[in-house]
Order: C-alpha cells, then structure tokens, then sequence
C-alpha cells in the first residue's frame, strides 16, 4: 500500500469564492442567512419586550417601591441576552464576509471543508470534527502530563 498517498488535485475552478463549489456556497450562504434572521428577529422581539416591561415596571416601581429592584435584576438579565445574541449577529455576518472572500467552512487545522451539518449546529466552527475530536484528545493528554509534570517539578525546582 504505497500507492495511496497520491495527491488528488480536484479540477474546482477558482470563482470569487475560492475554490468552494457554488452549491456548498450556497448552502452555507443560506445557513448562515437564515440564523442571522432568526437573530434579528429574536433581538427585535426582546428589545420590544425590554421596552414594554420597562415602561410598566417604571409605573410599578412609583406605585409600589419594594419590587422596583427585582424587576430591574429581570431587566438587566434581558439585557445582557440581547447583547449576547446582538454579538451573534456581529459573528454571523463575519462569517458571511468569510464566505463571499471563499475563508469560511474550512478547516483550521486540515483545510479540508467542514460538513455542513456541523455548521448547522455551531455556525462558528473553526475545525472539523476530526480535528476538533484530535485537539479534545490532544488536550487531554497534555493535562494528564502536565499534571505529572507539575508533581515533578518540585524535584526539578530543587535540583535547578
Ligand atoms: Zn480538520
């Protein structure tokens, strides 16, 4: 089994996005698109949200002063969500820009082009799963020896 290491050099002709056949492109275009939707309407509904009960809890907090910290704990909590998802959507439309400049979906590791279906469900995937599977092993083993490591190195502290 010599023979197998031959490189296959795949006759993809080089667009705007590099090297990706167009309807991976697309596919992931239309992923990507869809989750920056649903962001943008969850953001949407929750800033009205925010608004409305803001508005009421202001009219409570006058009426009734005890419960005006309590809503206001609920307020910040909503906040913080829509700030988390808003910086989503930050994410998102990046990794749209990778896309159209032919970067995005590829492995950080290999190269090799991420499933879709991973992406699907973690759009922000920087390695395939093999990768991911062999970094997760790596640092496993790097905390087994580090940990041994650090027990040996009291003798190493003494005799340096
Ligand atoms: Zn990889």
């Amino acid at each position: 089994m010599a023979n197998t290491k031959k490189k296959t050099t795949t006759t993809t002709t080089t667009t705007s996005h590099g090297t990706m056949d167009t309807s991976r492109y697309a596919e992931l275009k239309q992923l990507l698109e869809d989750r920056r939707r649903e962001l943008m309407s969850e953001v949407q509904t929750k800033i009205k949200d925010v608004r409305a009960e803001g508005a009421s809890g202001m009219m409570h907090s006058v009426a009734e002063l005890g419960e005006s910290s309590e809503s206001g704990i609920q307020e910040d909590i909503e906040l913080a969500l829509i700030q988390m998802k808003a910086e989503t959507l930050n994410r998102i439309t990046e990794a749209l820009a990778r896309l159209e400049a032919g970067e995005y979906g590829y492995c950080f590791e290999c190269g090799d082009e991420i499933a879709p279906q991973r992406l699907r469900a973690l759009p922000f995937a920087v390695r395939c799963r093999d990768c991911e599977e062999a970094r997760e092993l790596a640092h496993e083993r790097e905390r087994f020896y580090a940990q041994r490591r650090g027990a040996g190195s009291l003798f190493a502290d003494l005799a340096g």
